[in-house]
């Protein structure tokens, strides 16, 4: 395990390596930013956001939190995709959640939780909403793994209902909303194909926020 004053050696060796593969690194980067993602993904330690993508500093506009939730009246996730999408004008927008996440375990167990509650309670409206065709999975295994991918799918929905997302689309086609697990067994990212285009003409019935 890294040890905290050595977080301040990594820095500075971080520092020379980026310098090396280009001199003027930190001096454009202070310029601006103009990154094509937003990332939206869990808390967990063991699931990093730039690193597993590839990605460097100034290509993702991230934002985590327990379980990925995007909750409505979360001023803070909120003020993130508004930013993202009316400020920055991002190209995509991500829901990334993984298997083994801690915050849909405990959802799925239900006994009280204290202060989480309130947080919980959104994992468990997706269990109830989608509560058929889980109940149907006999190995818990498998209904913990399709939970965390209804859960990101409703994650998602809940990004195409907000006002920002679907202006910026009619007006310029973007952003596009995906829904990704992460498999923290493998490392593989899974993309979850959500159809974006349907889902946001099919919300839109009761969701409109705009027109
Ligand atoms: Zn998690």
């Amino acid at each position: 395990m890294t040890t905290y004053s050595e977080i301040f050696e990594n820095n500075l060796a971080w520092i020379d390596a980026k310098k090396a593969a280009e001199p003027d690194f930190f001096e454009n980067l202070s310029l601006d930013q103009k990154p094509d993602y937003l990332y939206i993904g869990c808390s967990d330690s063991r699931v990093t956001a730039e690193e597993m993508m590839g990605l460097q500093p100034g290509e993702a506009f991230v934002h985590r939190n327990v379980a990925n939730l995007v909750v409505s009246t979360d001023l803070n996730v909120m003020s993130v995709i508004n930013y993202a999408v009316r400020f920055l004008g991002v190209k995509h927008i991500i829901v990334c959640g993984h298997y083994n996440c801690g915050g849909v375990k405990a959802a799925m167990i239900p006994k009280d939780m204290g202060l989480l509650n309130p947080w919980l309670r959104t994992i468990r409206d997706v269990y109830r909403l989608h509560q058929e065709e889980l109940d149907d999975i006999r190995d818990e295994a498998a209904r913990y793994n399709r939970l965390v991918e209804l859960n990101v799918q409703e994650q998602c929905l809940s990004v195409i209902k907000t006002a920002s997302v679907q202006l910026s689309h009619t007006q310029s086609g973007c952003p596009t909303v995906h829904g990704w697990v992460f498999d923290i067994k493998s490392g593989r990212l899974k993309d979850l194909q959500i159809d974006f285009e349907a889902k946001l003409k099919d919300i839109k019935k009761i969701y409109n926020l705009f027109e």
